[in-house]
């Protein structure tokens, strides 16, 4: 399959980024599958792709360390074709603390990959997508979550913050460069069954959560992934600083 354009996945190894990674190769993008440590998962996405008969590479990259963010754009413009689309995805979360038990250290560590990092990638996304700068336009999807809402209290506050950040990212990049081609929207999941909740040192929460989940059920990764692919395609052509719930309710 040729490709024409490119989708960059940050966070793209494993859970929901896995998942975008997938269904962007399905709707025809190339794509760069960007991780940090787990390159067995990020290569294993690629093969699955290529399987399919579409393109894709893997590369590693820390999006809260600008100069990796830089270094990782580059290797797309050499190595795959123009970019189209940015997925904002890559993100972690910490254990359940109170605020008045965490470290300075824990909450920079939380801002610099959940807020910072999406801050590097939409910048050199904005330079390469804008027309402004001779770009031909393209769509960017920050993932935040429903915390952003709910402020996760007693469990991990300066998460909820931290997406809560990026939900004002969006609405203001996307009023910023509305006139220049590109969308900005977010995608606000619920609770989803990934590994996330098992770094955070709550293995069962997706499927303990079930009860709190107006569904009944926690989401799962696809389900997140059709929405990020809707808000990158032009079928939301006139969709841009929106926050898309994608909770099950909650
Ligand atoms: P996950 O399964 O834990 O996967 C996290 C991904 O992010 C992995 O690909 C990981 O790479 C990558 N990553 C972590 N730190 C990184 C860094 N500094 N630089 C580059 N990549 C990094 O998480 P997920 O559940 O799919 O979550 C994806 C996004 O959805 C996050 O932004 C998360 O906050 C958001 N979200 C998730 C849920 C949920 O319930 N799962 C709910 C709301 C929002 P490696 O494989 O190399 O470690």
């Amino acid at each position: 399959m040729k490709n024409d354009t490119t989708v960059l996945v940050t966070g793209g190894s494993r859970g929901i980024g896995a998942a975008t990674a997938w269904q962007c190769a399905q709707a025809g993008h190339a794509v760069a599958v960007n991780y940090t440590r787990d390159a067995a998962a990020a290569d294993a996405v690629v093969v699955r792709i290529a399987a399919a008969g579409g393109q894709a590479i893997a590369v590693q990259a820390d999006v809260s360390d600008d100069a990796q963010v830089s270094a990782l754009f580059a290797r797309i413009d050499r190595d795959l074709p123009p970019l189209a689309g940015l997925v904002n995805n890559a993100g972690v979360v910490d254990v359940p603390a109170r605020v008045d038990e965490m470290s300075a250290a824990r909450v920079q560590r939380m801002f610099a990959i959940n807020v910072f990092g999406s801050f590097s990638c939409a910048r050199e996304a904005v330079r390469r997508l804008s027309t402004r700068h001779g770009g031909r336009g393209g769509a960017i999807v920050n993932v935040s979550s429903v915390a952003a809402r709910i402020g996760s209290p007693g469990l991990f506050v300066d998460y909820a913050a931290a997406k809560g950040a990026i939900d004002t990212f969006t609405v203001g990049l996307a009023k910023e460069v509305a006139a220049e081609g590109i969308r900005v929207n977010a995608v606000r999941p619920g609770i989803i069954d990934t590994d996330i909740h098992a770094s955070g040192g709550m293995p069962g929460r997706a499927a303990d959560s079930a009860a709190l989940i107006p569904m009944l059920r926690p989401g799962r990764a696809d389900e997140i992934a059709a929405s990020i692919v809707w808000l990158l395609s032009p079928a939301s052509a006139y969709t841009t600083g929106a926050l898309l719930d994608v909770s099950g309710g909650r």
